[in-house]
């Protein structure tokens, strides 16, 4: 039996999705009206967490600076509770993009709320790409060693540097306790944790979901895949 995993929904599904079959399991994306965190143990062997606005800042006792946007608090507290009642009882959990601003929140951290305003020299991270090109890569990230991303990523890399692309203006700030850092842009800028405790706990700050087509991001679905044994 191929793992279900359980995919938080968002506005730009269709590449998540295909990104999940293409490594041979089953998409399932969550309704928030009937899927409850109970009805998603039984369901689902891991959960994918996906892009999209800004988690609110009051979740982590900030006022909101003026450059927040996209605030959904339903949305907030719904991936809040998948991820309070679901990675205790150990389903591995890949987060992307604003999945790992969330997973970083729920776990005790907080985030830079606008990266262009509150980091002096960063690199431009919001990348804006042409129609259908959201695999444009924009800066390169560097790779701690003795992680699962760096393990993941072994084979298609030379070195622990890796171009990724970038569409967020907010990013990690104090790393939540139990996730360590697993990737930085040169400028400093996180763009992967993980949690070096879970059978697969991994965050990344990009969209290795664009790529499904050439592949570059693979092994990091591939991992997750393989973590997620169905146990149900
Ligand atoms: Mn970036």
């Amino acid at each position: 039996m191929p793992p279900t995993i359980a995919v938080a929904p968002c506005r730009s599904l269709p590449d998540y999705v295909e990104s999940i079959r293409r490594v041979g399991a089953t998409p399932l994306v969550l309704d928030p009206g009937t899927d409850d965190a109970d009805r998603v143990a039984g369901r689902a062997d891991g959960l994918l967490l996906t892009g999209g606005g800004d988690v609110d800042p009051a979740l982590y006792g900030e006022p909101p600076h003026a450059k927040i946007a996209g605030v959904d608090p339903a949305r907030d507290a719904y991936e809040l509770d998948l991820i309070a009642r679901l990675r205790p009882s150990g389903m591995p959990v890949f987060a992307i993009c604003r999945g790992l601003q969330i997973l970083n929140v729920a776990l005790g951290g907080t985030l830079v709320q606008d990266i262009p305003t509150q980091i002096a020299g960063a690199l431009p991270h919001s990348l804006k790409v042409p129609p259908n090109q959201p695999f444009t890569l924009a800066h390169d990230v560097w790779i701690d060693k003795d992680t699962v991303l760096a393990r993941a990523m072994a084979d298609r890399l030379a070195d622990t540097d890796c171009k990724v692309n970038s569409r967020h203006h907010q990013a990690v700030k104090d790393v939540a306790p139990g996730l360590i850092v697993s990737a930085t842009a040169p400028d400093g800028v996180i763009e992967a944790v993980e949690d070096p405790k879970a059978r697969f706990c991994l965050g990344v700050q990009w969209h290795p979901e664009n790529f499904w087509r050439t592949g570059e991001f693979r092994p990091l679905f591939e991992r997750f895949i393989e973590s997620c044994q169905p146990t149900r």
